[in-house]
């Protein structure tokens, strides 16, 4: 049987394990009388993971949406056959919304400009079914939506006078949720109450509130409205350091990055390994070649002092620079080619997290999967 690729570098899924994360997090709601929905956030590949496969996981754990943040990555989820809502939290431009509305996929408004310009694109369009729409509202997120309720106010009246559209939800976004000084996250839900309040007040509703990403879903579940926009957290990953020790329940994560060693050799004393021939081996060392790179998004920085991969279990810190395709490693004791690395993940009783790498890196977890490349296949288990 042919395989599926042809490289000993690969990243596993464990859809189980972000299959549990949702289940956790609905058992979480559950508890609640207005029961919230989840909305599975799997934009840029579903963080890397990969889009589909996530999805579909997250919704058969019981899911009712998938966010995205491209019109592009909705209309490619369609076409792979996701039939549940899909609402695009990003910008859409306004020619694209009847593309958007043939393909049931919600979009965002946050602004009025833009709401007129779509209108003019809508017509003359048939309307099978209306474009469902939630409005933006920027509570101090600074990134895009309606700064003033009358502007919100406004659009909503104009989406339901408007033919072919429907209103469906109002959203903010929170800018510090994962953080332990909660004074900015309740400034930003007081302003999102007030917005909720003048909607009320001029006699309008919709039928989904959300604000929630992952941090705010898990630290606050009480003040989640009728869905949460659930992201980092479904891959396993704590939102940020700071939240680590006050998780309502575990977080699994699901992916691991592996590689099989492709070369295997003895240098002596004064040999260098790599690029600018920065290491020079002090004694007899026995270097491994890895498969990958920052051709992979596998940085250069990843090989930062002391840092290392997992083969058999043992740590086996890198040599000198990391290559495009490839970065050697120091080996414990001669091992074959053909030996598994774990690059992120566990190995035997040891483990590389997502986060230890994100700190090599100087960067949050978030960044570390997006970067993985498509060179590298997803295997799911
Ligand atoms: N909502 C919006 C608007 C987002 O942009 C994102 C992702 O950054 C999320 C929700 C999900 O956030 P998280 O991954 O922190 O759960």
């Amino acid at each position: 049987k042919k395989p599926l690729y042809y490289r000993d570098t690969w990243i596993e899924v464990d859809l189980d394990a972000i299959a549990t994360n949702v289940r956790s997090l609905l058992s979480l709601y559950k508890q609640q009388s207005r029961p919230v929905k989840v909305m599975a956030v799997v934009k840029a590949n579903g963080y890397g993971h990969g889009a589909f496969a996530v999805a579909k996981t997250a919704l058969e754990a019981g899911a009712t949406h998938v966010a995205v943040a491209l019109l592009d990555e909705a209309l490619s989820l369609r076409e792979q056959g996701i039939e549940a809502p899909i609402f695009v939290m990003g910008k859409i431009r306004a020619e694209d919304v009847c593309i958007a509305r043939e393909h049931r996929i919600a979009v965002t408004v946050c602004e009025r400009e833009w709401l007129r310009e779509a209108e003019q694109y809508m017509d003359g369009e048939d309307p099978v079914e209306p474009l469902r729409m939630h409005v933006k509202v920027d509570t101090g997120m600074g990134r895009l939506g309606v700064r003033t309720s009358q502007e919100m106010i406004a659009i909503m009246e104009d989406i339901q006078h408007a033919e072919g559209m429907m209103l469906e939800g109002v959203f903010t976004h929170f800018a510090t949720a994962d953080e332990q000084d909660t004074r900015y996250f309740q400034l930003q839900m007081q302003r999102f109450r007030t917005f909720l309040a003048q909607m009320q007040k001029a006699g309008l509703s919709v039928p989904y509130v959300h604000c929630g990403n992952s941090a705010a879903a898990l630290r606050f579940p009480d003040d989640m409205f009728s869905m949460v926009r659930f992201g980092i957290a479904m891959y396993g990953l704590v939102p940020s350091p700071e939240m680590k020790d006050e998780l309502p329940f575990q977080l699994n994560p699901a992916l691991s990055l592996k590689a099989k060693l492709s070369f295997v050799k003895e240098i002596t004393a004064g040999e260098a390994v790599s690029y600018g021939a920065t290491y020079r081996a002090t004694e007899k060392t026995i270097v491994g070649t890895v498969p990958i790179g920052y051709g992979d998004g596998w940085l250069r920085n990843n090989s930062v002092d002391g840092s290392y991969v997992l083969v058999d279990g043992k740590e086996a810190p890198f040599l000198g620079r990391i290559c495009m395709d490839q970065c050697m490693v120091s080996l414990p004791y001669r091992m074959s080619v053909g030996t598994e690395v774990t690059l992120i993940g566990g190995s035997k009783e040891a483990y590389i997290s997502m986060d230890e790498v994100a700190k090599r890196l100087g960067t949050i977890n978030y960044e570390v999967p997006c970067l993985l490349g498509a060179r590298i296949p997803r295997i799911y288990l």
